[in-house]
């Protein structure tokens, strides 16, 4: 299992001594759809955040039942490619991955696969 492109690192909770990283409890679809996403943008891609254990997300003040803790979501920076250089086209690059629900913010795009990647593009924000 895992990722092809990104990291155990990238992708472990960010806290500091709150967990053991919890990368094992990452839903493997959105692995799947964050390596295709990778392929499409052809190119690297940062993540901001991909699980957070239930401590750090209530350090951080996220809300309990975040997508994060669940091991469902990842937050993508834009990367400011020539190709993908705003939010709004990273979003694009999103909805042709499919996933459940695509966030756009200043940052770049919150993606993530509360339906198991059943429900695509249905949540927007
Ligand atoms: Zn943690």
């Amino acid at each position: 299992m895992g990722s092809r492109y990104f990291s155990d690192y990238e992708l472990e909770c960010h806290g500091d001594g709150c967990c053991n990283g919890g990368v094992d409890k990452i839903n493997p679809i959105l692995l799947q759809k964050l390596d295709q996403l990778r392929e499409m943008v052809g190119g690297a891609l940062e993540l901001s955040c991909a699980y957070r254990c239930p401590v750090h997300n209530e350090e951080v003040g996220g809300v309990p039942n975040s997508q994060h803790v669940l091991g469902n979501g990842a937050d993508v920076q834009t990367p400011n490619y020539r190709w993908c250089s705003t939010p709004e086209e990273l979003a694009w690059y999103c909805e042709k991955v499919g996933f459940d629900a695509i966030g756009i913010y200043d940052w770049g795009c919150h993606v993530d696969v509360r339906d198991n990647g059943e429900s695509p593009n249905y949540y927007r924000w």
